[in-house]
């Protein structure tokens, strides 16, 4: 029976079933605060999961990620706050009567187990029927597409593979939640890629309520139903995937977002949401983040992409290419004006170091936030 906190909530996605361990439940952090010593790890954190929603935390590093992570778990205890799950709080209750399951970027598994014994494990020590371990492992095997690889140790499976094994260990005791500490961390580019939707598959079709831990805002935007970004242990933006990286709502999101240049900028004109801010001698206009008065300290951010520059000498904005990237579809260009202002811009024909180039600034992608001078860290 879904419990009535869970009343009106979202929906699972289109596809997935009810979790193996019951219908999915909301997870609930109030005023969540944890300090070591003088040390404010996690300030007044609230947040909301819904039912078989897949939320990320993401930041840079010591942000409080894994701190939030853990007390979520049971791994630490709150200095304040409560934790709630299907209705009921849970921040005193010790780990293991939880009910969650926990991957992490070192897979911790057994190395003398096989993988099939690793997974077993968590089934055996709660006193679970033999034929009953081995069905459950056997299921969970094949979810996570492992079947033909239980007899082999740690030692004989790739990274991904002892990840999938860990992740499978997560599953088999049939999670209320699943918490996720950068499981990908650890693997190179091509199996964090693979991987990644092979997580992506296993919500969609468990539809479990999942807590996930990353630093890769590309991993963040491909895994989420919604993103939080985490500062010095306080929420800076919560939405949506696509929310928080067209919109973010800071200069500290934005730049943790791609938007590599951010131009320290004077307000001159307003009108509405539009802006026109002054950098060194560029004039630039852009939308209006939060509200600004004209002459006020501002930062003006824009990524590379949205940044274009063509080989030629005539036109408006021109500078000279210092460093070239070549990134497969474009070529990434750090370009100095003749001002001296640098800027990091995208050019789909090749460049070379030296070559004179004109710039174009869409100004529907700059964003003006509120600044003191300082650019965001
Ligand atoms: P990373 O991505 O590097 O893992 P994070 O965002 O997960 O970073 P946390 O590990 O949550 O960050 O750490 C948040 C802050 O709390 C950091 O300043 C860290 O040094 C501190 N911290 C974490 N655990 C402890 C501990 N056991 N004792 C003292 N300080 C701690």
């Amino acid at each position: 029976m879904i419990p009535p906190s869970t009343a009106g909530a979202r929906r699972p996605p289109a596809g997935s079933h009810e979790p193996a361990g019951g219908p999915a439940e909301r997870l609930e952090l109030r005023g969540v605060t944890k300090r070591f010593g003088g040390l404010l790890a996690l300030d007044h954190l609230d947040l909301a999961v819904e039912p078989g929603e897949f939320l990320t935390l993401l930041g840079p590093s010591g942000c409080g990620k894994s701190t939030a992570l853990n007390c979520i778990a049971g791994l630490m205890s709150l200095s304040d706050g409560e934790i709630h799950f299907g209705g009921r709080r849970v921040d005193r209750t010790p780990p293991e009567r939880r009910g969650f399951g926990m991957v992490f970027q070192n897979y911790a598994l057994f190395p003398h187990l096989t993988a099939r014994r690793n997974v077993a494990f968590g089934l055996e020590v709660r006193g679970v029927p033999r034929e009953e371990v081995s069905r459950r492992t056997r299921e969970a095997l094949a979810v996570v597409r492992l079947a033909a690889h239980g007899d082999k140790h740690p030692a004989q499976l790739s990274g991904g593979q002892q990840q999938r094994v860990a992740i499978a260990r997560a599953l088999v005791v049939e999670p209320r939640l699943l918490l996720m500490d950068e499981p990908l961390s650890n693997l190179d580019t091509k199996l964090r890629g693979e991987l990644r939707t092979e997580i992506k598959r296993l919500h969609q079709r468990l539809g479990l309520t999942s807590v996930y831990v990353t630093h890769d805002q590309s991993e963040a935007l491909s895994l989420s139903d919604r993103v939080v970004v985490l500062r010095d242990g306080r929420v800076q933006q919560i939405g949506a995937a696509d929310e928080v990286y067209g919109m973010p709502a800071t200069a500290f999101v934005a730049d943790f977002m791609g938007y590599r240049n951010l131009l320290d900028a004077e307000v001159t004109s307003l009108d509405g949401r539009s802006a026109v801010v002054r950098s060194g001698d560029l004039e630039l206009r852009g939308t209006l983040m939060g509200s600004l008065a004209p002459g006020a300290r501002a930062i003006a951010a824009i990524r590379p992409h949205d940044v274009l520059c063509r080989r030629g000498a005539a036109g408006g904005l021109r500078g000279r290419v210092e460093v070239v990237e070549y990134e497969g579809k474009a070529f990434a260009a750090d370009v100095v004006l003749a001002s001296g202002l640098r800027l990091y811009a995208e050019s789909v024909d090749p460049l070379a170091p030296g070559d004179e180039v004109v710039i174009e600034i869409d100004p529907r992608r700059l964003l003006v936030y509120a600044g003191d001078g300082a650019p965001p860290s």
